[in-house]
């Protein structure tokens, strides 16, 4: 495991976090022991949130005991001073710890809610107070939009900054990564497998690993994962590799999808996996976990073709920031069960 100065914390951090979203999915005990197995490996860097369903719950149950041993990110969806308050007490509690080591703001994407949040009375006002107070140590925001964080991280309030990077996402390495050195912050990439669409695994993790971040959060929830993930990490990049693995990235990245969910579709067809599963499947095929979800929506995904009122105009692409042809990617993915 390779080790490096998390930004301006002084925490050396572990190239590879434990991204702890799916263990609420999981027995139990299968959770504890790929907590401590991570632990035991290297791994000192644990991410969660308080929307994670009773992820801190399983965090403080399994591994508070070695308390020593970790870096603990959550963050919060809150937006106001007296919600956000409310709920870092509750992840304290939750994750049976008298001190947080970094609560990131989550999932900001609008300049609105980015204003709410920094805005008299808005969610940051109770991180500052929760800081000066010796609950949090840093504090951290995370989005799905790669130009507005960077926009926003340039005025120097924030410690860290959580974003998407994979093969099929490389759009944080144009501004926001840059940005984020030049303020000293902390740097957290996250789904170096975009929701389990992007393969072969090891090269989609090694992608990740050869860029300008501190740590990669994977989401993990058992031993072998645990293992799979140390070990694609293991082995040094060389330059040939780095070159190949740019090659495909600028292949994979190039549908522009940032999965901002600006998109809603009446018929609730999730775009932006059809938009980033699709340029993966052309190329690789998709691994088990992401056929699996095609099948899921089968039907949805048929139904576009058919839907009234996008026959005219697309009611999706309207909201699309980047003006992606979405119907046309999804109809034909839909060809795929014709
Ligand atoms: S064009 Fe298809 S994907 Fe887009 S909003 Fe309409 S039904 Fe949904
Ligand atoms: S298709 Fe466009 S609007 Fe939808 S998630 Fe992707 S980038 Fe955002």
């Amino acid at each position: 495991m390779k080790y490096e100065q998390f930004g301006s914390t002084g925490y050396q951090v572990s190239s590879l976090g434990f991204g702890a979203m799916n263990l609420p999915g999981v027995p139990f005990e299968q959770a504890k022991q790929a907590l401590n197995f991570a632990l035991d490996h290297g791994i000192n860097y644990i991410d969660t949130a308080a929307a994670y369903k009773n992820s801190e719950e399983i965090i403080g149950e399994s591994i508070s005991h070695r308390r020593q041993e970790y870096f603990l990110a959550t963050k919060t969806g809150e937006r106001s001073y007296e919600n956000a308050k409310a709920q870092i007490e509750r992840s304290l509690v939750r994750m049976k710890t008298d001190y947080l080591d970094l609560v990131q703001v989550h999932y900001v994407n609008y300049a609105e809610e980015y204003k709410t949040i920094m805005g008299e009375k808005g969610a940051y006002e109770a991180l500052i107070e929760a800081k000066q107070e010796g609950k949090v140590r840093f504090i951290g925001i995370s989005g799905h939009r790669p130009d507005l964080l960077a926009r926003w991280i340039s005025k120097g309030q924030f410690d860290q900054v959580l974003f998407h990077l994979s093969l099929v996402q490389p759009f944080a390495l144009r501004e926001l990564i840059p940005m984020a050195i030049k303020q000293g912050m902390g740097r957290t990439a996250m789904k170096p497998l975009s929701g389990g669409f992007v393969q072969p695994v090891d090269k989609a993790i090694r992608y990740s690993y050869v860029q300008e971040v501190n740590t990669i959060i994977s989401g993990m929830i058992s031993v072998d994962q645990v293992k799979e993930n140390i070990k694609a990490m293991d082995i040094q990049v060389s330059s040939e590799e780095k070159l190949e693995l740019e090659q495909l990235a600028s292949e994979l990245g190039s549908h522009s999808c940032r999965r901002c969910n600006y998109c809603s579709c009446p018929l609730e067809i999730s775009i932006p996996d059809v938009m980033i599963s699709s340029v993966v499947r052309e190329k690789f095929g998709l691994l088990p976990k992401g056929q699996q979800w095609f099948e899921k929506h089968r039907e949805k995904i048929t139904a576009c073709s058919d839907y009234e009122p996008c026959k005219d105009k697309p009611l999706c692409e309207d909201k699309c920031p980047y003006h992606l042809p979405m119907q046309r990617t999804v109809q034909n993915a839909a060809l795929l069960y014709s």
